[in-house]
């Protein structure tokens, strides 16, 4: 059978977004090594803030070329606090690529892994296994998005529009309750969706629960119920682990996850996926992070998680299992690596970096079964 080659369109980006990538690329070159099914061509873009600051354009042409042309983009971060277009908003491409390529689904797994301490005391943390689905072509980034349609700005009064539409909103809740039984078919006790909203104040947020419970009736073999976001916010905090799939408008998933992040490990633990009908783009769900940028105190778990999310998500749109199985394979090694008294990131304290890091998933992978 001759062997599969995946073109990923690998785009570092800013800060410690090449660190990272850096780190991501030899894990999967060693992950990959010992299978004879599939490999990873890799197209490298520039863009990012600094991009935009040596040369006034944040993505290039090439770059957009490389993603439109891929199968997959891995994405590092980008943006930097310190370059800001002359509105005073930060250079972000990554909005743009979402807009450009109809991501419209932010996809962040918050999973602890056992052995990266919780913030949270009680013993149920080590459950926690549940799925943001942050709605994000709409909602409060839309202005963003959509400069034209933007109510103009004086010295006065700043605007940001949102909007909530049906099409938007019944995608991505089908979306969330495929999430959910494809989760229902690996862990019998998954399979429910909690829409997250503010419904009791805002007319499009009592527009996009409405939609929710069309869909919901829609999908009677899922459980469904729903959360205003404040109350969610405290729910994340004191029962995290009684939750499974979470959509969300797009403002409040962009905070929810950080605070989700927060629960296991930090930003440095938690992978995403922007996925839309026909591209996908994985990266962590942090920023360039500067403050820790060039010091090799980054932690690539959260991209090398997002690398198995792309593994996995190729795996399914080319019906090929191999690459299902080889990102199953990845998550595995990160938890082996992160086994009780492993490996101490910098970001909860220790002395682990991205190359300790890095390299302790690397003699995980070395150690573990080829089963694809
Ligand atoms: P950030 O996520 O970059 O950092 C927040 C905190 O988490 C910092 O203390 C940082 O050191 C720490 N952190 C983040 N990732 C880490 C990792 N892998 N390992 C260890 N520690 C990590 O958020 P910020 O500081 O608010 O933003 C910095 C820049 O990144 C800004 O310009 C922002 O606009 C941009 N940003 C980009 C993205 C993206 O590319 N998708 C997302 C968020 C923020």
């Amino acid at each position: 059978m001759s062997k599969q080659s995946f073109n990923i369109a690998v785009l570092p980006g800013d800060g410690i977004g090449s660190e990272i990538m850096d780190a991501c690329i030899k894990v999967l070159d060693r992950l990959l090594a010992d299978q004879p099914r599939f490999d990873l061509r890799y197209t490298q873009g520039p863009g990012g803030a600094q991009h935009y600051a040596d040369t006034g354009v944040a993505l290039p042409d090439s770059t957009l070329r490389a993603c439109a042309d891929a199968d997959a983009i891995l994405f590092g971060a980008m943006g930097l606090p310190h370059i800001r277009y002359p509105d005073g908003t930060e250079i972000n491409p990554q909005l743009d690529l979402r807009k450009d390529f109809d991501l419209y689904a932010g996809v962040r797994p918050i999973r602890a892994i056992p052995g990266v301490p919780s913030v949270l005391a009680d013993p149920h943390a080590a459950q926690i296994d549940f799925v943001l689905v942050r709605e994000q072509s709409e909602g409060l980034f839309y202005g963003r998005l959509y400069p034209e349609l933007q109510p103009k700005a004086n010295d006065d009064e700043a605007f940001d529009l949102g909007r909530i539409s049906r099409k938007a909103s019944e995608r991505v809740f089908d979306f969330a309750f495929r999430l959910a039984r494809q989760r229902r078919s690996l862990n019998p006790a998954k399979g429910r969706v909690t829409c997250v909203d503010k419904s009791n104040v805002l007319s499009s947020m009592a527009f996009f629960n409405k939609i929710y419970w069309e869909r919901a009736k829609l999908n009677p073999d899922i459980g469904a119920d729903h959360c205003y976001v404040d109350a969610m916010a405290l729910n994340l905090v004191k029962r995290p682990w009684d939750y499974d799939v979470l959509p969300t408008e797009n403002q409040f998933g962009d905070i929810l996850s950080d605070l989700a992040a927060g629960l296991i490990g930090g930003l440095g633990m938690s992978p995403s996926g922007d996925i839309g009908d026909k591209h996908g783009l994985f990266q962590p769900s942090h920023g360039s992070a500067p403050d820790i940028a060039g010091q090799g105190k980054a932690n690539p778990t959260a991209m090398i998680l997002s690398a198995a999310m792309m593994l996995e998500w190729l795996g399914e749109i080319h019906c090929m299992p191999e690459a299902g199985a080889q990102a199953a394979r990845l998550k595995l090694a990160v938890d082996a690596a992160f086994a009780p008294g492993r490996l101490h990131s910098f970001e909860l304290g220790g002395k682990d970096g991205t190359r300790a890091i890095a390299t302790a998933v690397i003699e995980a992978l070395a150690r573990s079964q080829v089963t694809a």
